[in-house]
């Protein structure tokens, strides 16, 4: 099949699960997901489902992504925060359909790897940052928009303190390797507003950074 009807296939799954947004779906459609998958994996990259990207991460179902996507509302003028960069798609499907997109991943390695994507595609909106996104962006913020795509045990306070008054922030927060809470949570002008949207399974959210395969071969070897 061509990568065209693939891609049609997929747009079309989302659609009999009840995804409609043609805003949304425009995006996805401009995100080609072979690209975004390992090699061994480019098969399977317009199937409905999750996929290892190595270092034991995953890119998530195109039907979360979908979801996630919609439950954040995000529109053209908005600063966006996704923590977990992966292998990028999540960031590349939100980067059509806000102003900016600002991606923090602790992997070293998986961050390389999705900016190199971004480049091929030419998108330009999107900035990115190693390190632990437990701990956000102070220098960035206040974001319209946050969208954490690993799960927390516990509500990682500083994202919420780094919303904008009238933003939300959407996340999987509960206990690794179990159903965790998908949640949205609103910052209001006197506090924050909490909606559960469902059950969803995430990779868990971990703390610290980790440095790329050679420098920590380079590390090992420093006296
Ligand atoms: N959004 C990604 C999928 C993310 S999988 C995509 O579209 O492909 C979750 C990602 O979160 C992994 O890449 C993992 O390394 C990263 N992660 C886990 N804890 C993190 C943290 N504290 N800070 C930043 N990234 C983190």
């Amino acid at each position: 099949m061509t990568l065209d009807a693939r891609m049609i296939r997929l747009l079309l799954e989302l659609r009999r699960e009840g995804i409609t947004d043609p805003r949304l779906l425009g995006a996805m459609e401009k995100v080609p997901r072979d690209l975004f998958v390992p090699a061994a994996f480019t098969d399977q990259a317009f199937a409905n489902m999750a996929l290892p990207i190595g270092y034991g991460q995953t890119v998530s179902q195109p039907l979360i992504v979908a979801q996630m996507t919609l439950a954040l509302q995000a529109s053209e003028r908005m600063k966006v925060l996704e923590i977990g960069t992966g292998s990028g798609y999540q960031a590349a499907v939100l980067s059509h359909l806000c102003r900016r997109v600002y991606s923090i991943e602790r992997h070293a390695d998986l961050l390389k790897e999705a900016e190199g994507r971004f480049k091929t595609l030419g998108i330009h909106n999107i900035t990115t940052l190693k390190g632990d996104g437990s701990k956000g962006w102070p220098q960035q913020a206040p974001f319209e928009r946050i969208l954490v795509t690993a799960a927390a045990e516990t509500m990682p306070d500083a994202l919420a303190d780094q919303l904008a008054v009238g933003g939300s922030m959407v996340l999987p927060l509960g206990p690794q390797g179990q159903d965790q809470a998908l949640l949205r949570v609103r910052r209001t002008e006197s506090g924050f507003e909490t909606e559960n949207l469902g059950l969803t399974r995430f990779v868990p959210l971990v703390e610290g950074a980790v440095e790329m395969a050679q420098n920590r071969v380079a590390a090992r070897r420093a006296p």
